[in-house]
């Protein structure tokens, strides 16, 4: 009797035993095929990974499946291995790590199928142009592209080219001047041309195209504006003239549309992408055209990993470094690290780019594991940016910003050059305090202060969200007059409104950027001059190149120097060179000043003076010496409860663990933030030397721990975790 393994997504490790749905000829089932399955009250769409000729389960107990959702698989045999990969890696339950794999609408258990892509072709008929009536121009604009491209081109390309020419395709159809096709992708029309390579750009394309049918990690560490996008494309487009496809992860697609664009001018094809703002359709859209080797290069954020390909031809991880890579729940994997394996298991070049390289693919790329690759030189002829180090404790107490600061500032606008101020907080004020009682406003679900929003007039928390007015009075004491502490960028913005009174001064944060387009808007703005200062956060140093600004300040650079994480210098170095990178392009150099009340710090010294290779170098060491990743493993079990830290939880956890010498357990302790939402929070950190004695005793001792439940202790592993918060 065939057995069925299927895995459900209940948050249990294995997979199910189900007998074929009754009246279904077994042969019409393979692995990677949906199937609909009961389970207790409840049915699930599950993953059919399996055909068995026994079960480890009584098989007079098992139950039918209740029917057959795809009439093929939606998976391969490789794709599936990957997900049973991944899912013993992070050790989290495979049907979980399928949910997570596919789109919404495929857990659904709606059907794998999409409306052809369309495309438009001229008909044999020689056009004339001059017999289109004059004012119709979107018509001749359609034909005049039509007719550089004699293959067609996707409906997509064209809108994309002529938007609104949607009538106006329908029009010529209508005459006959134009008759629909199925676009052929492969047939690649190169718009914008090719740049001559230099001589560093044209090694790593030379080198990863001769390793295009092998497994080649490669780190690519180039400065930003060095031309790590163009070698990208040109690596790109010798992959899909061997006629495979082609995934591009990025940060963040929203905040970096050029990147698509840049992607669309290149290749007349339609580019597939995949983000968070993507409807259910639209993406499944995007992963059944990858997965049916229609759709030659997928441009996506985190997720995009998962995406199946027919023809895999490489990997590339843009900005390799930035920590959205990492899921911070659920299943907290890592997409970068997911995107090496995958390459390894589909023999093709992975690349992972960055201006700051994490400690670990450095480290990867001194033991050799990975190629490195550098390009040194911006691709232009910008030169870098000049950095000065401002020390806060010689200036006056009551001022946001420096004198050094300020005058730059003033120079800058009368020079009607741009100035971009980074400060890592958005909000007014982070601390609202009565000076007669030392009240501090706290919230009231976590351990942390409320900030003060000066745009809403009220008190937020930054990590549960709660929002409340903001006190007339002192809860402790009654005193009326209470102090806003710290700035954010509201204040800033307030401040330098005051000092510039007639510069246009733009705030770009995750408040000024909610409403839809906001992002693009603002963009504009800044490239068409009508901003003179931007202040933001850290969503202005992804990826975005302002060839305007010529100085860049960063308020307060203290927080990530003396971070509690093993991580928080890393941090703070790629966010301060990623934002002064925004600095400089070509005519105008740029200046940099960073303000301090730590000048000394040694890391931030070499950061400075020597630059990101050197101050990696030493942050290495310090890592070898303190024991942490790349030179040690970790994993670390998080627990929450909602009356009291669950201490007694983690400590018993640890009894469980039988005596091991190649792992080192440490805690259980606090979680640095003990209450958040409402969930008080403690954790364990577990250490080995090796990965495979980690996973080996991580292996054994999960299934002991009592399940994870949300009414009393609810825990979660991560393993590589990004932080240990
Ligand atoms: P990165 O991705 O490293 O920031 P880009 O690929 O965006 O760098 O390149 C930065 C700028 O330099 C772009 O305007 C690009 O068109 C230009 N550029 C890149 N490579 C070359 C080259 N070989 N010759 C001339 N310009 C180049
Ligand atoms: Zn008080
Ligand atoms: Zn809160």
């Amino acid at each position: 009797m065939p057995i069925l393994q299927v895995a459900i997504p209940r948050p249990l490790y294995n997979y199910f035993n189900y007998l074929p749905p009754l009246g279904v000829d077994i042969n019409q089932l393979s692995p990677g095929m949906r199937l609909q399955v009961p389970f207790g009250k409840h049915s699930y769409i599950g993953m059919l990974l399996n055909i068995s000729d026994n079960s480890d389960f009584p098989i007079n107990k098992l139950k039918p499946a209740l029917k057959i959702i795809d009439s093929t698989p939606i998976l391969s045999v490789d794709e599936l291995g990957l997900l049973k990969w991944a899912a013993n890696y992070y050790h989290y339950p495979i049907g979980k790590v399928i949910t997570t794999a596919l789109p919404t609408a495929l857990n659904q258990g709606l059907p794998a199928s999409i409306k052809p892509v369309i495309g438009w072709q001229l008909t044999k008929t020689a056009i004339e142009l001059d017999s289109i009536p004059k004012n119709a121009s979107q018509q001749r604009a359609i034909l005049e592209l039509l007719q550089q491209h004699p293959q067609g081109l996707a409906q997509t390309v064209i809108t994309n080219n002529l938007p609104k020419s949607t009538p106006s395709l329908k029009t010529l159809h209508k005459k006959g001047w134009i008759e629909l096709i199925v676009p052929i992708n492969n047939q690649l029309l190169s718009k914008s041309s090719h740049l001559q390579l230099n001589q560093a750009q044209d090694e790593v394309v030379n080198q990863t195209c001769a390793n295009l049918h092998q497994f080649y990690p490669a780190l690519l560490d180039g400065v930003t504006g060095s031309g790590k996008t163009e070698v990208y494309l040109q690596i790109i487009q010798e992959v899909l003239n061997q006629g495979k496809q082609a995934i591009v992860l990025v940060p963040e697609i929203n905040l970096t549309p050029q990147i698509v664009n840049r992607f669309e001018q290149r290749f007349a094809i339609p580019i597939a992408t995949w983000h968070s703002k993507l409807t259910k359709t639209e993406r499944l859209h995007t992963w059944l055209l990858a997965k049916d080797g229609i759709a030659p290069i997928v441009i996506g954020t985190r997720s995009a990993i998962w995406i199946p390909l027919a023809r895999p031809g490489i990997f590339i991880v843009d900005e390799e470094h930035d920590s959205s890579y990492k899921q911070q729940d659920t299943f907290r994997y890592s997409a970068r690290d997911i995107a090496v394996v995958r390459a390894k298991r589909a023999s093709v070049p992975v690349l992972l780019g960055s201006a700051t390289p994490s400690l670990d693919s450095l480290h990867n790329a001194i033991y050799e594991r990975y190629r490195h690759f550098s390009l040194p030189e911006r691709a232009g002829t910008a030169i870098h940016p000049a950095y000065h180090i401002v020390d806060m404790r010689n200036q006056p107490k009551k001022e946001s910003l420096s004198r050094p600061l300020t005058r730059a500032i003033k120079q800058r606008l009368e020079a009607k050059q741009q100035v971009l101020l980074f400060i890592n907080r958005r909000g007014y004020a982070s601390t609202l305090t009565c000076y007669k009682c030392g009240w501090v406003a706290f919230c009231q679900h976590c351990d942390a202060r409320l900030t003060y929003h000066e745009t809403s007039k009220n008190l937020q928390c930054h990590h549960c969200g709660v929002m409340q007015p903001l006190y007339n009075k002192c809860p402790g004491c009654n005193h009326t007059k209470l102090y806003l502490l710290g700035q954010g960028t509201e204040r800033i913005e307030e401040y330098l409104q005051i000092q510039f009174p007639t510069a246009r001064i733009l705030r770009i944060d995750s408040d000024s950027t909610s409403r839809k387009h906001a992002m693009e808007d603002i963009l504009t703005r800044i490239h068409t001059g009508e901003v003179d200062i931007l202040i933001g956060t850290q969503m202005l140093a992804k990826g975005h190149h302002f060839p305007k600004v010529t100085l860049v300040g960063v308020i307060n650079v203290d927080s990530g120097l003396y971070g509690s994480d093993f991580r928080s210098s890393e941090r703070m170095a790629q966010l301060l060179i990623q934002v002064a990178g925004r600095a400089g392009r070509a005519e105008e150099p740029g200046e940099v000043i960073i303000q301090t009340y730590h000048p000394e710090h040694p890391l931030l010294a070499k950061l400075v003076r020597q630059g990101y290779p050197s101050f990696a170098q030493a942050a290495l060491q310090e890592r070898h010496k303190a024991a942490f990743p790349p030179y040690t493993y970790l994993a670390l079990l998080r627990a929450e409860a909602t009356t009291h830290p669950p201490l007694e939880f983690l400590e018993k956890a640890k009894q469980l663990a039988q005596q091991c010498e190649t792992v080192q357990l440490w805690g259980p302790v606090m979680s640095p933030m003990e209450k958040r939402a409402d969930w008080y929070r403690a954790q364990l950190l577990l250490q080995a030397l090796q990965r495979k004695h980690l996973h080996d005793f991580i292996a054994q001792w999960l299934p002991t721990l009592p399940a994870s439940n949300n009414k009393k202790v609810r825990w979660s592993l991560d393993v590589d975790p990004q932080d240990l918060f």
